[in-house]
């Protein structure tokens, strides 16, 4: 009988932000799948576990191997940094199970179990304050899989639509100038450059370090890729050093 595959969001990497449930999913699998960079992160919680990483990249290989091991009858746990569903392995999993679900009569759907976790905009914010606590939403900047032109009209109706806006991936070796240049077009579509901003950096992990800052002076920021930014709306504030976005009480 083909096994299950638990696709984990393990959340940001510190044991503590792990939900139970993926805790007790991993505990149960007999074969733990990952970039290498996260099962590093579990092995020292899991070590007498099998392992198998591939690295990055290899996305798509890496999804194969799990349904490989679900196929001679192992149970999988597939893990995700923050939450799978976010920018994670969980759609790719889901478009390549026709083609299983059409050559192995032993997997099906149910064969997959997506298992939530703590993605780095809930974990991020917990660090600034409260700054998603009204409408938000949640950009990456990285154009690899999206094109360029997509992630600025989305950037533009962000602002227009007064959001929050967490930005994932704002940064990488190639695209050390994507936040500024993101910065740029908020800053033209009418966002002030007193905006209250923030950003964190290693969440749940070693040197985490967060910083509050208003838009203009992130436009000027060097943010790494492992860095979650956070744009205020139009009526944050950053108060006491906490970047907040007000439910609209009467205080
Ligand atoms: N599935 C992940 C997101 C993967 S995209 C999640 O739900 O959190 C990778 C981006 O996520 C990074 O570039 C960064 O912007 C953000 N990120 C993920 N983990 C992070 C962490 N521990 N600290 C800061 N940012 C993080």
């Amino acid at each position: 009988m083909a096994g299950i595959i638990y696709i984990i969001g393990m959340g940001p990497g510190d044991k503590d932000m792990m939900t139970a449930q993926a805790y007790d999913a991993m505990e149960h699998a007999d074969i733990i799948v990952g970039y290498t960079v996260y099962v590093d992160l579990v092995k020292d919680i899991f070590p007498t576990k099998e392992f198998f990483t591939t690295p990055m990249r290899q996305e798509i290989e890496r999804c194969r191997a799990c349904y490989d091991f679900a196929i001679e009858g192992k149970n999988v746990a597939f893990i995700c940094s923050g939450d799978a569903g976010i920018y994670g392995m969980a759609a790719p999993m889901f478009e390549l199970l026709p083609e299983y679900v059409n050559t192995n009569s032993e997997i099906s759907a149910d064969n997959i179990v997506v298992i939530p976790g703590v993605t780095a905009a809930i974990s991020g914010a917990a660090v600034l304050g409260a700054p998603i606590n009204h409408d938000f939403c949640v950009i990456s900047l990285s154009d690899l899989l999206t094109p360029w032109e997509v992630i600025e009209k989305r950037l533009k109706a962000a602002i227009m639509g007064d959001f929050a806006i967490v930005l994932y991936n704002p940064s990488s070796k190639k695209r050390h100038d994507y936040l500024e240049k993101a910065v740029k077009i908020m800053l033209e579509a009418g966002a002030d450059e007193n905006r209250a901003c923030g950003y964190v950096e290693n969440i749940g992990r070693e040197g985490t370090k967060s910083v509050t800052l208003p838009l203009g002076e992130l436009k000027t920021s060097q943010v790494n890729m492992f860095t979650t930014v956070f744009i205020g709306n139009s009526k944050s504030e950053i108060i006491n050093g906490k970047l907040v976005t007000k439910r609209g009480y009467q205080i």
